[in-house]
């Protein structure tokens, strides 16, 4: 079943997020979080099916899930110049799989959960939200 979440959108719209969609094969898609929700760089990684974590993956999803998250994070430390991305997944809010991944720099002021709230907590502005969208759209191969 596809369906036309987006992190399961309650006040997110339907918009592409800023920078457009980094992937959108039929089986994930994967986006800049909203500015208002995330600092620059993060990405949110979705499943276009409605399933709540990896233990209801059909095999497609299973087969191609570690290919599309690892090049995501390598677009993401290409082109956000990052050492590490943190990968966040909860399902508080909807059961619907989504993975945050959040730029880690030894330049940021925290490490660990210590980081997550960081990142959540500072906001990006819209200008530096699409100024990082592009750049791992750029890593990703999307046209700008
Ligand atoms: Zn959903």
């Amino acid at each position: 079943m596809t369906n036309n979440c987006w992190f399961c959108t309650d006040d997110r719209g339907t918009d592409a997020p800023p920078g457009g969609w980094f992937l959108d094969d039929g089986t994930w898609r994967a986006g800049a979080a909203p500015p208002s929700m995330a600092a620059a760089g993060t990405v949110i990684l979705e499943a276009r099916r409605h399933v709540v974590d990896q233990g209801g993956f059909d095999e497609h999803e299973a087969a191609t899930f570690v290919p599309v998250v690892g090049g995501l994070l390598a677009a993401m430390r290409t082109g956000l110049g990052c050492e590490r991305v943190y990968q966040w997944s909860t399902m508080a809010a909807f059961e619907h799989f989504h993975v945050w991944l959040l730029p880690w720099r030894t330049s940021s002021l925290h490490e660990g959960p210590a980081h997550l709230v960081d990142v959540v907590h500072h906001p990006a502005s819209d200008a530096e939200a699409a100024e990082a969208a592009a750049r791992v759209a750029a890593s990703m191969g999307v046209p700008a």
